[in-house]
């Protein structure tokens, strides 16, 4: 395999070259989907573009089983050297350069048994891009699903890998107090919203949460009152911001702030809205997915350079996929490739010669996740014909 690889080094630093230097923000990869379309189908490939959104995705191999690999597409609109512009400086540049060196890498090798399905994905950074894919349908097939992304040097030294990235959860909450106004001299005849403001922020003190998940739950903003200081507000409006390392402990954080918030509703005589605005899942990885990827690290350059899990703050709306699809087995790989700064500096550069050992780790995992899948399609048969019932395979 690292001989095919070198064949196409200097063809994948092309490919990263051009990616690097026509950057696109959310939503707007329309130009970045044409290159790879084009691309790919000169290699031979029969690339499909989404239906609803800017995006394709291509198949290499026959039949069942399948197993897949997402890559992201966007870019970050943000100030490089005094102009507005968009910028990779989350390296998706350098994610679709080792998905497209993947699929270059598997024509060069053997025929295998099965499918693997690569796609492109738009709009990671705004964290809706995952569920407009998985309204396109293509990831309902797969039995396997693994992600990538470069690593901070903070995180992961250069040249080390990781067979998971744990991102926690976040949920932003919009909310509006709806009360009487009153006179000063006559707070009887209203509400106070910024003293129900002040309760709300009391009441998140009576959320316990299992102490060995991080997470942070606080008021970020309030809003109440005008120029008049002898009113006395009755409406507010205020956010909540809600983070989590975990689904289940995300969960039980907001359904413990909604029951506080609507007793406070009660006790004030108020209403109180509450909106989610935004936010993102935890990461879900699954433990064989996991150690696929693993194993494909240590296959490609050795178990000295495996690192454990990486648990991170910030979200990635890869983990939808999982969540969204419980019986899809995915993974992330975290790849130390020195990135500095950091990861959204406008300056952020890394080592591209590990753009290489991410195809080729992706490469393995992705043939061994379809030896695995292939093992337990065959067990699943097994247990069919001996007139056990199961759930269907394909996530529903
Ligand atoms: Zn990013
Ligand atoms: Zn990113």
């Amino acid at each position: 395999m690292k001989q095919e690889l070198q064949q196409l080094s200097s063809r994948i630093e092309e490919i990263f070259q051009y990616l690097h230097t026509h950057p696109e923000v959310s939503w707007q990869e329309y130009e970045t989907t044409d290159y790879i379309f084009n691309l790919l189908q000169q290699e031979g490939f029969h690339p499909i573009r989404f239906e609803h959104c800017p995006g394709l995705y291509v198949d290499i191999g026959q039949g069942e089983p399948f197993v897949g690999l997402r890559a992201d597409m966007d870019a970050l609109w943000q100030e490089v050297n005094g102009i507005w512009k968009a910028n990779h400086s989350c390296g998706h540049d350098g994610h679709m350069t080792m998905a497209i060196g993947a699929l270059l890498l598997l024509k060069e090798l053997p025929a295998f048994p099965g499918t693997i399905r690569v796609f492109f994905q738009p709009a990671e950074e705004k964290a809706g891009g995952a569920l407009k894919v998985l309204e396109e349908g293509i990831i309902d097939p797969l039995s396997y699903l693994f992600g990538v992304h470069v690593r901070p040097i903070q995180e992961i030294d250069d040249g080390h890998y990781s067979p998971a990235l744990f991102h926690g959860a976040t949920c932003t909450l919009e909310g509006k107090v709806i009360g009487e106004e009153a006179h000063a001299a006559r707070p009887h005849l209203g509400q106070n919203a910024i003293e129900i403001g002040a309760a709300i922020v009391q009441s998140l003190s009576l959320i316990h949460h299992d102490p060995m998940v991080p997470a942070s739950y606080k008021m970020t903003k309030f809003h109440a009152g005008g120029e008049a200081s002898n009113v006395i507000p009755g409406k507010a409006e205020f956010s909540i911001d809600v983070r989590a390392q975990e689904n289940e402990v995300m969960g039980s954080i907001l359904k413990q702030l909604k029951y506080q918030i609507d007793r406070i509703a009660e006790v004030y005589n108020v209403t109180i809205l509450l909106e989610e605005t935004g936010g993102i899942v935890a990461a879900n990885v699954h433990p064989q997915a996991q150690g696929i990827l693993a194993q494909a690290i240590a296959q490609a350059v050795g178990p000295e350079y495996l690192t454990p899990a990486i648990h991170t703050p910030g979200g990635e709306d890869f983990h939808y996929y999982g969540v969204k699809r419980p019986r899809l087995k995915t993974a992330m790989l975290g790849l130390g490739c020195g990135v500095t700064p950091g990861l959204h500096h406008p300056y952020m550069t890394f080592n591209h010669e590990r753009l290489f050992t991410g195809i080729e780790i992706l490469t393995k995992a992705l043939l061994l996740a379809l030896q695995q899948a292939q093992l337990e399609g065959a067990e699943e048969y097994v247990r069919i014909s001996s007139g056990e019932t199961v759930n269907n395979r394909r996530a529903i």
